[in-house]
């Protein structure tokens, strides 16, 4: 799409927006409905793109991509009028008489920029969030998935005015051209390297960000555990979308008087969830595309590989596969990992583990198991991650009373439920005060008042 084509949605959305017709809550309820209704309708052609995209499962594409996304619409219709209020907060004596609020305003006109992984969801639900707050966007759905992004553009255009929602399809040159126009916010999901690109275009036209970007998120197994829970909790987290998760569990660090145990115990998970050869699972998904496949298959040569190990190019099939014995100078331990591997670490003492989690960027997400509430409080004490959860893997991503997002290099920013909605909106922060009582000290000439000013501040402040 060529850059007159931008500078052309652009303005209808300007227009769309200057009319004042999303300032209007009703409007956006009634918005949000649609979505929804358009998702619900359409469940069967949502199912067929993103299989033809990923070879994911009907079950995976409901719990991944469907699901939380209702949720997330649901519990905005529920709550924006409340969210779109004015809160009244204190007001200092300093600014007696008077009254202070805060009031959200939608930013304008947004861009939000999704990746292949989860193509749908990732995409629509930060339009939730915008949507709710009161702003027309631009959508680019990730060029990897072209189903499903040739989908999200043909739901949108048959549904939505052009100038409230448009989607533009295509790669970093469109990507690229997008980010050379002014937009009132950025949304983007990705890879850190590109979240780095997408910040600095940004910064060019003084263009805030949210950047939901990746990382190498731990998963820590401590000694008093119970074994074949966690060993289930962290196979389905890994394994769920072949590993294509931005919060999978990346590597495994499992204290070594239960190591042997539990990866036993996860072999038996895998070959109960997938089969003994997952690769005629049709609950297994494959790998986006060859280069990505060639990526991974790279990182099997170190370590020893106990479970899976076996590929085909001809289908980017990976097995899910656990490496033991991995050291933290192998290259699967450089960066993100994204697909189904699992390398195996041991430690003998907490610290050991902490240490290894601390020597990285932080993480978006930081997954513990064990018993021991006082092993749980001292790990999140210790560490930094965007998230996580305790004695499970990635289910803290499905909840809208948590505000999902990165810290350091996994993300700025946060969103689902309310977090979604203020990550769109802009807090106007006014004081109101009437006219009477208007003192003079504060006015010039100043000369003598300091000692009077001093006192009132003091007293005041
Ligand atoms: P990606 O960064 O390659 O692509 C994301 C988007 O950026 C796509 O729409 C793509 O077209 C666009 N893009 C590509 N090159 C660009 C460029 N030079 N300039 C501007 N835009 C460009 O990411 P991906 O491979 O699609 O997704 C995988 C990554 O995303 C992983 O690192 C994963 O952890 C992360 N991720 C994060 C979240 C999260 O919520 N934090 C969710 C899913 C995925």
């Amino acid at each position: 799409m060529s850059g007159v084509d931008i500078a052309e949605i652009l303005g209808r959305q300007r227009r769309f927006f200057g009319s004042g017709k999303t300032r209007d809550v009703s409007f956006r309820i009634d918005r949000l409905k649609r979505l929804k209704d358009v998702i619900r309708d359409n469940e069967d052609e949502i199912f067929r793109a993103i299989h033809a995209d990923l070879k994911k499962s009907k079950e995976e594409i409901f719990l991944g991509e469907i699901a939380g996304l209702v949720g997330e619409i649901d519990h905005a219709v529920r709550r924006v009028r409340s969210w779109s209020k004015p809160k009244r907060v204190r007001t200092p004596l300093a600014l007696f008489p008077g009254s202070s609020f805060i009031m959200p305003e939608p930013l304008g006109v947004v861009l939000i920029m999704g990746p292949w992984n989860y193509p749908f969801q990732l995409v629509l639900a930060p339009l939730v969030g915008a949507l709710a707050a009161g702003n027309c966007a631009v959508l680019k759905p990730s060029e990897l998935t072209p189903d499903t992004s040739w989908l999200i553009r043909r739901l949108i255009a048959e549904n939505f005015e052009p100038g409230l929602i448009s989607v533009v399809e295509g790669g970093p040159d469109v990507a690229t051209d997008l980010l050379g126009h002014k937009f009132d916010h950025v949304f983007f999901t990705g890879g850190t390297e590109i979240g780095r690109i997408v910040a600095q275009a940004a910064a060019k036209t003084l263009t805030p960000v949210t950047l939901e970007l990746g990382g190498k998120s731990p998963c820590i197994v401590d000694r008093q555990v119970d074994v074949e829970c966690a060993a289930r909790r962290i196979a389905w987290g890994k394994f769920f979308n072949a590993g294509q998760t931005c919060v999978a569990p990346d590597y495994l660090l499992v204290d070594g008087k239960v190591k042997e145990e539990l990866l036993a115990a996860m072999r038996r998970c895998v070959i109960g969830f997938y089969g003994e050869n997952p690769k005629e699972s049709p609950d297994y998904c494959r790998i986006v595309n060859k280069r990505h496949f060639d990526r991974l298959s790279r990182l099997l040569d170190e370590g020893d590989i106990i479970l899976g190990g076996e590929t085909d190019p001809s289908d980017n099939y990976i097995a899910p596969t656990l490496i033991n014995n991995v050291a933290l100078h192998h290259k699967i331990m450089e960066s993100e990992i994204f697909g189904p591997i699992l390398p195996v670490l041991e430690f003998v003492e907490l610290t050991q583990a902490i240490s290894i989690v601390n020597s990285k960027p932080k993480p978006l997400a930081l997954y513990f198991f064990s018993k021991s509430c006082k092993n749980a409080d001292r790990v999140l004490r210790e560490t930094s991650s965007g998230g996580g959860a305790i004695n499970d893997t990635i289910v803290h991503v499905s909840s809208n009373t948590l505000p999902f997002g990165g810290v350091g290099d996994s993300g700025i920013g946060r969103y689902h439920g309310e977090a979604g909605f203020d990550a769109f909106s802009n807090k106007r922060a006014i004081v109101k005060r009437p006219f009477v009582l208007d003192t003079s000290f504060r006015y010039p000439p100043y000369r003598g008042k300091l000692p009077l000013l001093r006192r009132l501040m003091q007293y005041f402040g």
